[in-house]
This record gives C-alpha cells, sequence and structure tokens, in this order.
C-alpha cells in the first residue's frame, strides 16, 4: 500500500476515531493486574462509568466486544425456554433477537419498518395480554446503528410499568451512550449495554452490563449456562477493584481517560455537540436532495445519519468512490439497506471542521460517482454552524 498523506476519516458509526489523549493514556506499559497500582485503576473506572450511565448501581466491565455484553444480560437473567419480547427496530435489533434463539430463549419480535424507533405502545398491549406474566424481558436497542434511530427509553419504560407487568428492561445502548442522553436508573432501565467504540471514544474490546437490583435478585434464579459472563463472579471481585481474569489493562486505561473528558466537556455540553452536528448533516442532504432513512423527527439519531441513494444508483459504490479518492471510510447499508444506504457517523471526538471535512467528501463523492445531487449541502451546514456556534472566549 502506498503511503496517504493526512489523517484516514474513519466515519462510520463506531468504531469512532480516537482521540490522540485515549492513544497515550493507553501508550504504558501492562501492569500486574493482582497488585495494588490494578486496584486504584479498576476502581477508578468502575466508579467513573456510573456516572456516565447515570446509575448509582454496579456496572460490570468485560474484555469483549458489544455482542457479549448483549449475550451476558441474558444468561445472567433468564432461564432456558423463558419468554422474552423485542421489537425490530433494525439489523442489531435482528442480530440480539438471533442470540436469544440461540441461547434457547422463546423470543417475540415486533415487526417494525426500519425507519422506526420502538412502538412502546405496541409494547405495552403485547404486556397487557400476558397475564400470566410469562414474557420475563422485555429487550430493545436504544439507539440503532443501522438506521440511524432512537428510541424513547422513558415511554417504554411508561408501558412496561402502566400494564403492571414485572418483566425485566434490557436495553442496548451500545451506540448510544456518551453521545445521547442515557438515564439508567431515571428510566428504570434494568440492564443497559454498551461497547467502548462509539461514544466512548476508544478502539473496540470493551463491553458493559449495568446492572438494577431487580436484574441482580433475577441473576439469583437465573439458571442459562454461564461462567465468563457470571456478574457474581465478577461483582466479588470488583468491589476491591480487581477482576475474575486477566483484564484489558491497557483498555481501561483508556477508559480512565475517556471518563475523564467526558466529565470535563460536561455530558450535556457532549450531548448538545452531538445534535448540532446531526441537525447540520441532515441540512446537508436535504440540500443535496436526497432523503434521509429515519422518518420521524424526534428520533432522528444524534450519532449518524443514514442517507438513501436514489433508485439505480450504488450506495457502496459511492462508498468506495470517496475511499479511493478523500480517505474517508462511510458506514455500509446493512442487511435490506445493502448497497440501497450509506451511512455517516457523527459522533465521539469530532468537531465542526471534521464535520465539514466530512460532509465535502460526501459531496465530492456524489459528482464523481454521478449520483444526482444538488449541489449546496456543505454550504448548508456550515450556514447552520455558524448561527448555532456556542460562545467562546477569545485567546488574547
Ligand atoms: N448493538 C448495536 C446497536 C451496535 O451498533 C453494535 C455494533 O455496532 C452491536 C450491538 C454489536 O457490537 P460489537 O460489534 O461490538 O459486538
Amino acid at each position: 500500500m502506498t503511503y496517504k498523506s493526512g489523517r484516514h476519516f474513519l466515519q462510520i458509526p463506531g468504531p469512532s476515531n480516537v482521540p490522540d489523549r485515549i492513544l497515550r493514556a493507553m501508550d504504558r506499559p501492562t501492569i500486574d493486574h493482582r497488585g495494588p497500582e490494578f486496584a486504584e485503576l479498576g476502581k477508578s473506572v468502575l466508579s467513573g462509568i456510573k456516572q456516565i450511565f447515570k446509575t448509582d448501581n454496579p456496572v460490570v466491565i468485560y474484555p469483549a466486544s458489544g455482542t457479549g455484553a448483549w449475550e451476558a444480560a441474558l444468561v445472567n437473567t433468564l432461564c432456558s425456554g423463558d419468554r422474552v419480547l423485542m421489537y425490530e427496530t433494525g439489523q442489531f435489533a435482528t442480530l440480539w433477537h438471533g442470540m436469544t434463539k440461540k441461547l434457547g430463549l422463546e423470543a417475540e419480535f415486533i415487526a417494525g419498518d426500519w425507519r422506526h424507533g420502538v412502538d412502546a405502545g405496541a409494547i405495552g398491549r403485547r404486556l397487557a395480554e400476558d397475564s400470566a406474566h410469562e414474557i420475563k424481558a422485555v429487550c430493545v436497542v436504544h439507539h440503532e446503528t443501522s438506521t440511524g434511530v432512537t428510541s424513547d427509553i422513558a415511554s417504554v419504560r411508561r408501558a412496561i410499568d402502566a400494564a403492571g407487568h414485572p418483566a425485566l428492561l434490557l436495553v442496548d445502548t451500545i451506540s448510544g451512550l456518551g453521545s445521547v442522553d442515557f438515564r439508567t436508573d431515571e428510566w428504570g432501565v434494568d440492564v443497559a449495554i454498551t461497547c467502548s467504540q462509539k461514544g466512548l471514544m476508544m478502539p473496540p474490546g470493551l463491553s458493559f452490563n449495568a446492572i438494577s437490583p431487580k436484574a441482580l435478585e433475577a441473576s439469583r434464579r437465573a439458571t442459562l449456562p454461564r461462567s465468563y459472563w457470571g456478574w457474581d463472579e465478577m461483582l466479588q471481585h470488583n468491589a476491591n477493584g480487581y477482576f475474575p481474569y486477566s483484564p484489558a489493562t491497557n483498555l481501561l486505561y483508556g477508559l480512565k481517560e475517556a471518563i475523564a473528558m467526558l466529565l470535563e466537556e460536561g455530558l450535556d455540553n457532549v450531548f448538545a455537540r452531538h445534535a448540532r452536528f446531526s441537525e447540520a448533516t441532515r441540512r446537508a442532504v436535504r440540500a443535496w436532495g436526497l432523503e434521509v432513512l429515519s422518518l420521524v423527527p424526534s428520533e432522528h439519531s444524534n450519532v449518524l445519519t443514514t442517507v438513501l441513494v436514489p433508485e439505480g444508483h450504488s450506495a457502496d459504490g459511492l462508498r468506495q468512490v470517496i475511499l479511493d479518492n478523500f480517505d474517508m471510510s462511510l458506514g455500509t447499508g446493512l442487511n435490506k439497506l445493502q448497497d440501497r444506504a450509506f451511512r455517516i457517523g457523527h459522533l465521539g471526538d469530532f468537531n465542526d471542521l471534521s464535520l465539514l471535512g466530512t460532509l465535502a467528501g460526501v459531496e465530492m463523492g456524489l459528482a464523481i460517482a454521478g449520483v444526482p445531487h444538488s449541489k449546496g449541502g456543505v454550504q448548508a451546514a456550515i450556514d447552520y454552524l455558524a448561527e448555532t456556534a456556542p460562545q467562546t472566549q477569545s485567546r488574547d
């Protein structure tokens, strides 16, 4: 491969760009994971991450990708043959549903059109019918990365409560946490699931379960086989800052830095920054005359924008043109969106100019690939960013 000057633009919706501060934080010798220095690190990240989840309850950290944390949430709380209720928001909900079948659970999957979030009313109606309380858990994706649609988790909690149903609420906020507001305790989420490579701005390799007292109680009765994923041993060791097996020490150095960066900026500022970039992106897409997949404005993702390409044109061809010409990776359309849509990631370590560079790459790529569009998307984004620029102190 020949040398390409300048930084690669990694504008897929996770893994997101890893900031230099986090890279530097991880670039240190691995230490004894049974020694006192590690315990300090362990305690610091185990307590710091609670602030990001907005929970007072324990959070466990696995050396695994997000898929592992999905599995951990299920095997710790459920028994073979248990019924669970899921909602088809897109490809990641579909994959999680596939996992429940492999684990021997009976999953009901409410069909969705991949352009809307979870219909809390449909969840509530199904639970109200379940007078025998056979459904043991409701499993939903907060932020569907395949479509760019956010679901209202507080409304799912209200629907469960209104039905007077005792099901646990398990929520995948893998691409939401650290970019859009997520309130584990306030929304009554029993297991919140995330991983490191999205809003936490880290490489893949860490995943998380935030565990409510009700979920912990369920784990004492749950009989699905588990060993590596077991919360009990993990929590025993975590009490002193340790792990039952070799932790991903260097990723934990990175996590400590990531938590510090998010808290330094302030979570509300982080969320506002993501909201501003997503609106600027949608303005660009509309100016190009292209269609955003997400249909309901209040559900539009602040993390990524999925853009439909016109009939007869190839989204993957466009992505290839942009990669070849501008060294920028965009997200591919997944499953039924394959070649019909591309995804622009605007999350994590990202500022006005990274967004404008990204949108410029897309606009130039549309022209080279011959995808019909109007010019002016980048200008529309510039105008919006200029109107909404946060007040900054002059540096002189
Ligand atoms: N859930 C969502 C919403 C995701 O976006 C992803 C990955 O992108 C996953 C689950 C799976 O996570 P991983 O690929 O880290 O196993």
